[in-house]
């Protein structure tokens, strides 16, 4: 057998998932179906990834760093739940060399390496029992920079394209409309005009042109729909990485939950079936 020719490497794709509730990792509904598709189509129509790298909303620290252990833990950051949630474990292996390839592929941005207080947390395990249920690819995080601003997250998701053409699956995890002090349990998958509104507008954005973002923040509904950007930034990821490849995304799922949440998640550079 020959080998792959060395002029037409594999390019991964990179995804944003909504991943609400916790309780998703031991559930099985539309979203988790949806996941878990995504994550066999790429390892069925791409390659294997050489690894994930997760943007969760729930590493929302005031640095850039991503994690450098060997054996990340399974991080159960939530209260409130069944103990068979805390008793999840996603074993997933580090890849501590990917540190020093991720740091230079976005120079000048500075990134650190935590060798020892993160780990895997449910941004990142929830989807990834569905979407990599084997937990047998490598997972590194890269944490959400609450110190900075917008343009930053976008820059630097854009800097990450790179890793894409290196075997790197890079997922942003949160939600795009994601106000928890609003939630109404009774409103079931229903979502409220104003979150309608804002997340009608993210998609058209993500599914034309990715670079044009930015202009939502300018929304009248921006304040609550995004009343904290940590869950809204993992997805300016993901379109920074759809404006590097100059692609439109196209949806995996959507949806809402509890008139407040948007579950809606996106690809990019996911081969069209054939
Ligand atoms: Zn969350």
């Amino acid at each position: 057998m020959a080998d792959r020719p060395t002029d037409s490497p594999t390019t991964m794709p990179a995804a944003f998932l909504g991943h609400g509730s916790p309780m998703n990792a031991l559930e099985t509904n539309r979203h988790t179906e949806a996941w878990r598709a995504f994550g066999t189509a790429v390892t069925r129509d791409v390659a294997r990834p050489r690894a994930i790298l997760c943007v969760s909303a729930h590493w929302y620290i005031n640095a850039t760093a991503v994690t450098a252990m060997a054996k990340p833990k399974t991080i159960h950051d939530f209260f409130g739940f069944p103990p068979e949630l805390f008793a999840m474990q996603y074993p997933a292996p580090g890849l501590p060399e990917l540190v020093d390839e991720i740091a230079e592929t976005v120079e000048p941005t500075w990134i650190g390496a935590d060798h020892d207080s993160w780990g895997l947390d449910h941004g990142t395990w929830s989807v990834l029992v569905h979407a990599f249920p084997d937990a047998d690819i490598p997972v590194v995080q890269l944490a959400v920079d609450a110190s900075k601003p917008f343009d930053y997250h976008f820059d630097l998701g854009q800097r990450l394209a790179p890793l894409r053409e290196a075997g790197v699956l890079i997922v942003g995890s949160g939600n795009i409309v994601h106000n928890l002090g609003g939630m109404q349990p009774s409103m079931g998958e229903a979502g409220f005009d104003w979150a309608i509104r804002f997340n009608e507008a993210v998609r058209e954005i993500l599914t034309t042109d990715a670079s044009r973002i930015g202009a939502v923040n300018e929304s009248p509904d921006y304040r609550l729909a995004v009343p904290t950007p940590d869950h809204y930034l993992p997805m300016v990821y993901a379109a920074g990485l759809a404006a590097a490849a100059d692609e439109p995304m196209t949806s995996i799922v959507d949806g809402y939950l509890a008139g407040t949440l948007s579950m809606d998640s996106y690809t990019v550079g996911m081969p069209v079936a054939a």
